[in-house]
């Protein structure tokens, strides 16, 4: 009998998975609250228009997450964005009191762009010029300003990281966020250059392994159908060029079908059930849960690490302590309603560098790339994250935040009307931060579990990756250790 600790996305796809597996069985998730989804809240108003807290649109690569949409007979509901799209090409930087778009064409990146008074392509100078200096880790705003430039880190790179986990880069780690660049500055010296040497070892591997293939279905005189059922929706966001993607009807309808589904396929989902403390014994693992005792044979926690951390401090505190240490940031999220279409540019949102010192995070344009009524707006700002005490520690009263977030549409956009309809949310300990050292800790962290042999796989935003898909990716292979842990 397995465990499942959480109900949002990630524990919800664990379950999803583990359902392959019937020596998992029977499946148990124990979720605190009353509703499933996690962070992932999409709030219905009376007149039908839909506010999300959490995740609206996710990026089009997201080959798990659009197969699990079509296994859920969800592939009706997609309402993809395509790369042409002005909620796909054009994204703002707000500095120096104007509203830069973002380089989205060749000509944009080969010429001097407003936003850094140079041109995108002067950045592969910098990065020929800088010299390669080996580091286990830093930060982002380190590694980009050392390769790219101060510019680059401040005003590009900053704003963008606050839109994608509300963190400051000067503690993010570059080596658990920019994985892929990161390493290849180790490896090749240069970024872009070593880009392009991986670019064109990927060609000559694919080209390779097609010729195998070819040699081997000549030999075998066979053709083989290729089973292209299950990615029908990855097939078509690639040939119809999606670049990111939502769902009729708000987000949360993925995690609502989710549960449904695997309910009806024997999962037991027990809302209001607050996992207290897990030990770990012999041949079974307790649970203490609302008070009382239950024994599983695994776990698989989905919860944020802190709260993990919370549960198993009496047996485990050096793995508790690691986990405590993977830090989280409060966001305030503001959704706004206005009866016309008030916006002065088609585009994904607008975000706000740090430097400038402005009190929000970024406003997200919602009814530019998901339209739910011609007339009508609907905008999204976001606020704090690692400056939340900075500018609301003292005052987060709900009307204190609306106040802040009408000010600054205002003042960004030059929107005067007042807004029709408002939800203010404040989201505490939402977004996990990998921060310098991050890669390091998971080692520890799992080497720990492994050696001392603890049937315990962890899944979630805490440790592998902050968007849905990673942590749907997380779940899938949380399954999967737990499978190699019984063999
Ligand atoms: C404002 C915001 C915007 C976002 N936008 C995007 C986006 O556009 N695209 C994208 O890809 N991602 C986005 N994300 C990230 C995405 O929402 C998360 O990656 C995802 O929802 C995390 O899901 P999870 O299941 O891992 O965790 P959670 O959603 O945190 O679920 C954990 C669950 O565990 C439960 N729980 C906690 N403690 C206990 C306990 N002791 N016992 C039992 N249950 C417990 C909680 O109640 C919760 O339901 C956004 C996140 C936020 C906050």
């Amino acid at each position: 009998m397995t465990a499942i600790l959480g109900g949002g996305i990630s524990g919800l796809s664990a379950a999803h998975y583990a359902l392959e597996n019937p020596k998992l069985a029977p499946l148990v998730i124990l979720e605190a609250s009353n509703r499933v989804g996690g962070w992932i809240r999409s709030i219905k108003q009376p007149d039908g228009t839909i506010f999300e807290t959490g995740p609206r649109v996710i990026r089009a690569n997201s080959h798990d997450l659009l197969n699990l949409i079509e296994e859920l007979n969800l592939s009706s509901k997609v309402i993809p964005i395509k790369i042409n799209h002005p909620a796909a090409k054009n994204r703002y930087i707000y500095t120096d009191n104007v509203l830069h778009c973002l380089p989205n064409s060749l000509k944009g990146i080969i010429t001097r762009n407003t936003l850094l008074n140079r041109s995108l392509s002067s950045l592969l100078w910098n990065d020929f010029k800088a010299t390669k200096v080996h580091k286990d880790d830093e930060s982002i705003y380190s590694f980009v300003q050392r390769r790219f430039g101060k510019d680059v880190s401040e005003k590009m790179v900053a704003p963008i990281l606050c839109g994608i986990c509300g963190g400051d880069i000067h503690q993010l780690s570059a080596k658990s966020f920019m994985t892929n660049i990161f390493e290849t500055e180790q490896k090749y010296g240069s970024v872009f250059m070593g880009l392009v040497q991986k670019k064109f070892s990927n060609i000559l591997n694919i080209k390779k392994e097609k010729e195998t293939k070819l040699g081997n279905t000549n030999k075998t005189q066979k053709v083989v159908k290729s089973n292209n059922t299950s990615l029908h929706l990855v097939e078509r966001a690639r040939k119809e060029k999606w670049s990111v993607w939502g769902l009729e009807g708000g987000f949360e309808k993925l995690p609502q079908t989710l549960a449904e589904n695997i309910t009806k396929r024997g999962v037991n989902i027990k809302m209001k059930h607050n996992c207290e403390r897990i030990t770990f014994n012999k041949n079974y693992v307790e649970l203490i849960v609302n008070g009382n005792v239950e024994k599983y044979s695994h776990v698989i926690s989905s919860l944020p690490a802190k709260n993990l951390a919370n549960l198993i401090q009496k047996q485990h505190p050096e793995l508790s302590k690691e986990l405590y240490s993977i830090p989280t940031v409060t966001i305030a999220v503001v959704n706004l309603q206005f009866s016309e279409n008030v916006l002065p540019i088609d585009a994904f949102g607008v975000l706000i560098p740090p430097k400038e010192e402005i009190p929000i995070l970024g406003i997200i344009f919602d009814t530019c790339a998901l339209p739910q009524n011609s007339k009508m707006t609907v905008l999204t700002v976001m606020m704090g994250g690692a400056w939340f005490e900075k500018y609301f520690g003292k005052c987060s009263s709900e009307e204190h935040l609306k106040m802040v977030a009408v000010k600054y549409t205002n003042q960004l956009l030059s929107i005067n009307e007042d807004p029709k309809t408002y939800n203010v949310s404040i989201l505490k300990d939402c977004i996990p931060q990998y921060i310098i050292g991050h890669a390091e800790r998971l080692t520890r962290i799992h080497d720990y579990i492994s050696a001392h042999k603890i049937p315990l796989a962890l899944c979630g935003s805490s440790y592998h990756g902050v968007g849905v898909s990673h942590v749907i990716l997380s779940a899938k292979e949380a399954v999967s250790n737990i499978n190699q842990c019984m063999i």
